[in-house]
């Protein structure tokens, strides 16, 4: 992880928050490297989600929710976790993520000071409206965007005129204050989810939540994450929230060992029977296609996280390789050290796809390359490095995770050809330049991970 964390931060991915000031944790910043990344990962799930199924709209909703929005859905009076303190070091701690033998014993796991008793902690960050900072103007930061999609879901039967089953796609900005926040970008107090829930009739709910489990495995599985580092953990019944009746992580190795990537829940009623409740808005559907049958529909919930998705792609793309020196013989890698760093991103999630090289900045070979980087700039993000030798250019873009390398040198003057280097493989082909854009887009769309 500290290997991530330093390239992160060396290669613009990720930096610390307020940095200058010491930094503010449990918050990160996105370089432009970062960025662009969290961007692609966000637009192929949005991809998958709405545009590649017919029955799923998007929604963007609000952070500030009303607050009986988080009374309904339970979040003022269970969205807590258990807290410690070390009444020695001061250290604190989530009850239930320390050995049990040092919570009977009360005894510090760090240098077996006295703990305090347990007591339970809110995670939802508080505030107020207006002028007045009163009760009656207090307002949450919203610790989950699935309740923007809950309130709005009639509105958008009725706007949109769908029919249940029928999902609803929503990408935004989470906020807990999340007792200890450790593993770089892992578990933060500011994050975004991508989360989708689908509305389905009471009786189907099983079947339809073994079918997004499905779908979810398979999502990953097109990303080419390495699927031996996936598996699934079934809640157990002290894991299963107040409103679950079944419920699945996907769980990743990330260097710290398993942990959850992404919630597959079967929600239940629940919800929206509380906004009935609370608002006392009807929140029936109302089947017209069958003698306008009425129910409150389950929900089936996918929920991942946005930007622990980001570290997913990280940790997953990370790679360190030996590069045999027959490798490099008479290849123009030769001056490059032995060792390569190499960020493994599938194309189509890489910051940046193509970088032009060219091989010298004099005899006009400069202008070709920003020639060939205008043209290809229209559809792909590209990127242009003229600096130094051309085997350190490599690898800067090797540790950037550039699937493709596009060097011009004195050929491409005369035959009007580039070579093609192709960062997994290491492996250069000459391509005409007139063929490049058209070539970038079949590798991009048959990429195989080689490792
Ligand atoms: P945990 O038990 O680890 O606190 P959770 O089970 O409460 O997490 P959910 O409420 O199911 O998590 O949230 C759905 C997804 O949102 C998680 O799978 C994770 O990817 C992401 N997520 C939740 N909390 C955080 C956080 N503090 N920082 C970053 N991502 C988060």
């Amino acid at each position: 992880m500290e290997k991530i964390t330093s390239l992160a931060k060396r290669r613009g991915f990720v930096f610390q928050s307020s940095e200058i000031y010491g930094g503010q944790n449990g918050a990160w910043d996105y370089g432009p490297l970062g960025i662009e990344l969290k961007n692609r990962i966000a637009g192929a799930w949005w991809k998958e989600m709405t545009q590649l199924h017919d029955d799923i709209v998007g929604l963007d909703a609000a952070i500030l929710m009303h607050p009986r929005t988080w009374e309904a859905s339970g979040h003022v009076e269970n969205f807590t976790d258990p807290l410690v303190d070390c009444k020695k070091c001061k250290s604190r701690f989530r009850a239930d993520m320390i050995p049990e033998e040092n919570l009977a014993a009360k005894k510090c796991p760090e240098c077996g000071g006295e703990l305090t008793d347990t007591r339970k902690f809110n995670l939802m960050f508080r505030t107020h409206i207006g002028p007045a900072e009163d009760t009656a103007s207090v307002i949450y930061l919203r610790p989950e965007t699935a309740q923007g999609i809950y309130v709005n879901y009639k509105n958008i039967i009725q706007s949109n005129r769908m029919k249940i089953p029928f999902g609803i796609a929503q990408i935004g900005k989470a906020f807990r204050n999340e007792i200890v926040t450790k593993n770089f970008i892992f578990r933060t107090c500011e994050f975004e989810q991508m989360e989708m829930q689908f509305f389905v009739k009471p009786g189907s709910d099983d079947e339809w939540f073994n079918e997004w489990r499905k779908r979810r495995w398979a999502y990953y599985e097109k990303l080419g994450v390495k699927m031996d580092h996936l598996r699934w953990h079934q809640h157990g019944p002290d894991e299963l929230a107040h409103y679950a009746k079944d419920a699945y992580d996907i769980q990743y190795l990330f260097p710290m060992g398993w942990r959850e990537l992404e919630g597959v829940h079967n929600r239940t009623n629940y919800d929206l029977t509380r906004h009935t409740q609370y608002s006392g808005k009807d929140m029936q559907y109302i089947d017209q296609d069958n003698n306008n049958e009425r129910y409150i529909p389950y929900i089936i919930e996918t929920s991942a996280g946005l930007t622990r998705n980001v570290l997913m792609i990280l940790c997953d793309a990370y790679d360190e390789e030996y590069v045999p020196s027959e490798k490099k013989s008479g290849s123009s890698e030769g001056s490059a050290d032995d060792w390569r760093t190499v960020l493994r991103f599938h194309p189509s999630l890489a910051p940046v796809t193509a970088a032009v090289l060219p091989l010298m900045k004099k005899d006009g070979l400069a202008e070709l390359a920003q020639d060939i980087r205008r043209e290809l700039k229209e559809d792909f993000a590209v990127d242009y490095d003229q600096a130094g030798a051309i085997g350190r250019r490599y690898r800067r873009q090797d540790e950037a995770g550039t699937p493709f390398c596009v060097t011009v040198d004195y050929q491409s003057k005369e035959d009007g050809t580039v070579t093609l280097r192709f960062r997994d493989s290491m492996e250069q082909v000459r391509v005409p330049k007139q063929e490049l854009a058209a070539r970038l887009r079949r590798e991009i769309k048959d990429y195989k991970r080689m490792k």
